[in-house]
Formats: structure tokens, sequence, C-alpha cells
């Protein structure tokens, strides 16, 4: 039995119109989400940065959900900072919550985020740019990566953007991808893009932008 790996290398060799049409597919499978490996539980340490009061929460509106791709890979080392030793790139600090549909934080909810590194190459044999977390007391999160680029892979032309999934101990596993919103030309070209799922850009600094999600889970 071929593993994913090989069959993705396959693709990756075969690239034309057989290996698109098997892309789309990928991409287009809703229903091919793995679970997360790893149980909410305990909350993790404290976040300690600072988030603005108002949460992007309107009581019964989940987050959009979105194909997980074909670039998932389970059990990854559990940090807040997914960037590679030696990176390059945009620092990007990602903080936010993960609340229930009444808009309450859930604490010790696991995030699992993957990416590309900055210049568009996901890292299929190890772990770089892939790591889960889990929230804080308050339902915080706090992710350090770089800024994500566009990519075309299998085919498919992607937009930047973070893929994670999310799960608190009374909530169903989310799936989705978190946009940028200064990326307004590559996201219109994006067939999986969705407005609801931009990050707030906040202000940063000298060393890193800052941008700001809250996740909205649906009840188990
Ligand atoms: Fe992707």
């Amino acid at each position: 039995m071929p593993g994913r790996r090989d069959v993705l290398k396959g693709l990756g060799a075969g690239v034309g119109l057989a290996g698109a049409s098997i892309a789309g597919l990928i991409y287009r499978a809703d229903g091919m989400t793995q679970a997360l490996r790893y149980g909410p539980g305990e909350p993790g340490p404290d976040v300690g940065s600072a988030l603005e009061p108002t949460l992007q929460c309107e009581a019964g509106r989940l987050t959009t959900a979105q194909t997980e791709g074909p670039f998932y890979t389970p059990k990854t080392p559990e940090r807040r900072d997914i960037r590679a030793a030696l990176h390059g790139g945009v620092t990007l600090v990602v903080a936010g919550r993960v609340l229930d549909t009444q808009c309450r934080p859930v604490p010790g909810a696991v995030l699992d985020f993957w990416q590309t590194d900055h210049t568009g190459r996901y890292d299929n044999h190890g772990y770089c740019y892939r790591g889960h977390q889990r929230t804080d007391a308050d339902g915080r999160f706090e992710l350090l990566t770089v800024r994500p680029v566009k990519y075309q892979a299998l085919g498919v032309w992607r937009t930047p953007h973070i893929h994670v999934k999310a799960q608190g101990a009374s909530t169903r596993m989310l799936t989705t991808q978190l946009y940028l919103p200064d990326e307004q030309e590559s996201n219109s070209r994006d067939f999986i893009f969705h407005e609801s799922l931009l990050m707030t850009m906040l202000e940063g600094d000298a060393s890193a932008q800052r941008a700001r999600f809250d996740f909205v889970l649906a009840d188990a």
C-alpha cells in the first residue's frame, strides 16, 4: 500500500491533466477530514498577550469549515512557535480565542496548525510549520509563525492561508483555513477562499506582524 507521501510524490511527478483532476477531487472532498490525535484537555500555559476585548463572535454563528486539503500531517509537536529553526519570511503572530456557540471561552481546546514556509512549500516529511497547542484558561491561543505565501500544488493555485483543526472537550472538530486581508487580489482568484475566514490585522512592529482570529465551534 503506498503511503500518502508516495501518492503525493507520484502526483507531483505526473503534473498534467490527470494530476489536476485528482487534485481537484482532493481539494473539494469536504468529508476528507482526519481526526485530531490529541484530545482536548487541561488548559495550556497562559498566553499572556493582550487581546482586544471585542470578541469576533456572534452567538450561534459558527466559524466556516473548509477542506483540509492534501497536506495535513497528524501527530504534530505541541508548541506555539511553529517556525523552522532557520526561517526566512516575515514573522506573523496570530492570537485569538476559541469560543463556544454562546461566545464563552473554551479552555484546553486543541488547535493544530499547518502552513507553507515563506517560499510556498509544505514540509511533508517533518514538522516545520506544523504544531498543535491548547488554549489557556481564558480560551486564548497564540501562534508564532511566518506569513504564508501563495503556491501552486497538484495543479491547484492557492492564495496565502493557514490551515487549522480545532476542537474543545464539548465541541465538534472544526477543520478550516485562515486568510490574510491584505492579499485581496490573490484571495479573489482562489476558489476555496471565504471572506468570513479573514484574519484581522492588528498593529505590529518591526519584528512581527500581528493578526487576530476568534474561532466559534459547534457543540458536540
Ligand atoms: Fe494549503
